[in-house]
């Protein structure tokens, strides 16, 4: 493949570091010699032609900054045969060698489309679920997660003041990463995630065992789609005949300045995604296992590697808070 020239687009649900990534696309793609078009609103731009140069400066002060600068967008049009000959023809039009797309596994399906069509493109992880299959974290989960996190601590800090049990909705519709790794860094005396069904009434016994002890309160996470966090409150004031408050934690969790540790991942990606190109290679995602940046194949990402929660963890949290 002869590279002049690379466009970067963001896609999907929107994650903080994703404007971290399209910099280090964009810088390094510049260091390399190589020239660089940013794609606004998704893949809805790449059908309407709606493409820009970038320059330098044009990804400057953008590195601390959450959501993205190029905007996201969902594409139905997309998803069709015409929408996608579409995309191709701008892409053509504006001479553009290979694209890199920053999104979740919907995008990362956009992307495998395009390879499929003989266009050289990359994936990087941009969601903040950490629910992309062949990466150990994604762009975006560790600002969510401390996020929820703050949340969980000041909603503690109210809480130790009354008898009481919090129940907290974190994102996750089919992922409990959110919800693990902030109830376990939160002190939860129990999480709720997608991936394994929990025994209400276990929870209530625990509950019911830390008020019998003497614990002040209580705090239950609950992962979106693991379940009402309504309904959980609910039955969890009746069976436990304590006060219950719920707290759906909702859309904060994607916004925010990102970490240091999503801006360092964004950065490392951003710039992995231009080096593999530079070596020729396409139809791959960028991931991070045992802090090595690695590519892998799109089509077995996407079939062969399912997200998996670390069910040692959940059990972990269960034993931490007896
Ligand atoms: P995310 O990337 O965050 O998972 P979506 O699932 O909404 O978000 O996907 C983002 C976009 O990717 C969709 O709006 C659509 O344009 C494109 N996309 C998703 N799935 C496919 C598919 N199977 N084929 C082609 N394009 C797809």
């Amino acid at each position: 493949m002869n590279l002049k020239r690379i466009a970067v687009l963001t896609s999907g649900g929107d994650a903080p570091g994703m404007n971290a990534a399209v910099r280090a696309v964009t810088r390094k793609a510049i260091f390399e010699g190589l020239e660089v078009y940013g794609v606004y609103n998704g893949y809805q731009g790449l059908i309407e032609g709606d493409l820009v140069e970038l320059n330098l400066g044009s990804v400057g002060d953008i590195i601390q900054r959450g959501g993205t600068f190029l905007r996201s967008a969902r594409c139905p049009e997309f998803r069709t045969e015409e929408g996608r000959a579409k995309a191709v023809e701008q892409l053509k039009k504006f001479n553009i060698d290979a694209l890199v797309v920053i999104g979740g596994d919907g995008s990362y399906r956009g992307a495998q489309k395009l390879t499929e069509l003989g266009f050289p493109t990359i994936g990087l992880p941009g969601t903040i679920d950490n629910d992309i299959p062949g990466t150990d974290a994604t762009i975006g989960f560790d600002t969510a997660l401390n996020t929820a996190l703050d949340a969980i601590d000041k909603i503690r800090d109210t809480a130790s003041s009354h008898e009481r049990t919090y129940v907290i909705e974190v994102m996750g519709r089919d992922a409990g990463d959110i919800a693990l790794y902030s109830g376990l860094a939160g002190g939860a005396e129990s999480i709720l995630v997608p991936e394994r069904p929990e025994d209400l009434n276990a929870i209530v016994e625990r509950i019911n065992h830390g008020i019998a002890r003497g614990k002040k309160h209580s705090i239950v996470i609950v992962a979106e789609g693991a379940g009402s966090a309504e309904e959980i409150g609910k039955l969890i004031a009746e069976k436990t005949n304590s006060e219950t408050r719920v707290t759906i934690l909702g859309h904060i969790q994607r916004g925010g300045s990102p970490t240091a540790a999503d801006r360092v991942l964004a950065s490392r990606m951003g710039a992995y995604a231009v080096e593999i190109l530079l070596e020729g290679k396409a139809g791959r995602v960028v991931g991070i296992r045992n802090n090595q940046m690695m590519d892998l194949d799109i089509d077995e990402a996407l079939d062969n590697n399912k997200h998996t929660i670390d069910m040692q963890l959940i059990d972990l949290v269960n034993q931490l808070s007896i």
